[in-house]
């Protein structure tokens, strides 16, 4: 058997605290909780976590700031879950460098489909990694060594998060292909129900941040209208 799963949860409103940890238990993860920001941030930084849950509202510390110190240090799957429905916030919450959200009030079934999603999610794309060994794609000035897991822009190292790894192997590997958006979301995030659609346009943008010279004047990663993305051929 393999070690449970370590959680952390940060939450200040007790009820949710307690419900989601008698309920994540139950489905045999170890589960710590932190009522406060401060106290989340501290156990998110000083031990490792194979998930981070972030309330978004906190006393002491917020959630965004806890959220931006974890990605500092460590790639490990955040689920953001905030009371306000607003779209930007959500957006927000994935620009911090969460992996998904959940928006007030939630079903437990809900949270622990999202949970197991992001753990499945973490680990695929470990072991993928191994099998692509001395798997190199190069096209533009861009170069992705799978194997070595670094990607170079015009020779300069350039810092991806694993999905924007994920998203770029996959572009970079069909370059001067079309690829549809609904293939995209299926070989980069696979058969999660609860993704949102929004969340490739995100990470598109979050790309050309980093790959583009002018990210709003695209010339690698190209949106095809009304169909999907391609990278140049150029
Ligand atoms: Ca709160």
């Amino acid at each position: 058997m393999p070690e449970e799963p370590r959680i952390l949860m940060v939450e200040d409103e007790r009820t949710i605290a307690d419900a989601v940890a008698l309920n994540l238990r139950d489905e045999g993860f170890a589960v710590t909780t932190a009522l406060r920001g401060d106290d989340g941030l501290r156990l998110a930084t000083a031990e490792s976590w194979d998930l981070v849950i972030l309330d978004l509202m906190l006393p002491g510390v917020d959630g965004r700031d806890i959220c931006r110190a974890i990605r500092k240090r460590s790639s490990v799957p955040i689920l953001m879950i905030t009371a306000r429905a607003r779209e930007m916030d959500k957006v927000l919450g994935l620009e911090l460098g969460a992996d998904d959200y959940l928006t007030k009030p939630f079903g437990m079934l809900e949270l622990i489909a999202r949970v197991k999603a992001l753990l499945r999610r973490s680990r695929t794309s470990g072991s993928q990694a191994d099998a692509d060994r001395d798997e190199v794609y190069a096209g533009a000035g861009v170069v992705l060594n799978v194997s070595r897991h670094v990607v170079t822009v015009d020779e300069q190292p350039v810092e991806l998060r694993p999905k924007e790894f994920e998203l770029l192997r996959v572009l970079l590997s069909n370059r001067g292909r079309v690829i549809m958006r609904d293939r995209l979301l299926e070989l980069v995030w696979g058969e999660d129900e609860y993704l949102d659609r929004g969340t490739l346009d995100v990470h598109i943008r979050w790309l050309r941040q980093k790959i583009e010279k002018t990210p709003s004047e695209p010339v690698r990663i190209l949106t095809v209208r009304g169909l999907g993305y391609k990278f140049t051929d150029q």
